[in-house]
């Protein structure tokens, strides 16, 4: 099987300012999975929102407090997945500002997140979209004054996600997508602040890049399955071309969930 276009941008990544509102600290975790690490957005003129604090790591930690000038009101995760909430609690006891996310299990000190809620910060405010499927928990926001969309993990700015099922779910990412797409369409969305890796321009494109290769990767997947494979072994072997042994896990996470939605009638 063929390989499929790499999406996104293929630059190097170091965060920094992107607009007057939204600054990236880059988190010094690089790793296969975590690209050039995970950004920590800061949101907002002062005091700031802080979007996924990333890795319980002292110096980033540091780092996050030194550019926000002391100042944080809110810490929101984009989801649960360590490599963006490990360092909540530190960070929370560092700056006395609440944690939210849609998982309770991961609030402190405030108030959980909920699809639609509003979060007004000074010179900013940020709408919160429910976008299922890498896991269940995982939420985007959208700053309106910037026409800007931070994706978390749903979508990334360079390669594509992982379904991390069981908890991740296909026909959820799917329908994220398609609804991430629609949002971005009406609201005239500029560009996407991912979890991991470059901002992107051109939502609406990139979008369309990443459910065409799903259903690209669906295709290959089911006829694997026709052509007689049926362990996620055998279709992984099928299917992703020189799949790193560092990050087969993912591959077999995703193939897990490909299978799953054709058994569901996908
Ligand atoms: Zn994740």
């Amino acid at each position: 099987m063929s390989g499929l276009p790499v999406i996104g941008s293929s630059e190097p990544w170091a965060g920094g300012v992107v607009s007057p509102r939204l600054t990236c600290v880059l988190a010094p975790n690089p790793s296969p999975m975590t690209l050039d690490g995970t950004n920590t957005w800061l949101v907002g003129d002062g005091p700031y929102l802080v979007v996924d604090p990333g890795p319980d790591d002292a110096g980033h930690l540091d780092a996050i407090v030194a550019a926000a000038g002391g100042r944080v009101s809110q810490i929101l995760l984009t989801h649960g997945h360590r490599d963006h909430s490990e360092g909540a609690r530190s960070l929370h006891d560092m700056t006395g500002a609440p944690v939210r996310a849609l998982d309770p299990d991961h609030v402190l000190g405030g108030e959980g997140l909920a699809a639609g809620a509003v979060v007004a910060v000074s010179g900013a405010e940020m709408r919160v979209l429910a976008t299922p499927g890498h896991t269940s928990d995982c939420l985007s926001f959208h700053v309106t004054e910037d026409a800007a969309i931070l994706t978390g993990d749903t979508v990334l700015g360079r390669g594509t996600t992982v379904v991390a099922w069981p908890d991740g779910d296909l026909g959820d990412y799917l329908r994220s997508l398609q609804d991430l797409r629609g949002h971005a369409e009406r609201a005239a969305a500029a560009m996407l602040l991912p979890g991991h890796g470059p901002v992107l321009d051109d939502p609406v494109t990139v979008i369309d890049s990443y459910l065409a290769h799903r259903h690209a990767r669906l295709d290959q997947v089911r006829a694997a399955w026709d052509s007689g494979r049926r362990t996620p072994d055998q279709i992984v072997d099928a299917v992703y071309e020189d799949v790193p042994d560092n990050v087969r896990w993912a591959a077999l996470l995703s193939t897990r969930a490909q299978v799953a939605y054709l058994e569901s009638g996908g």
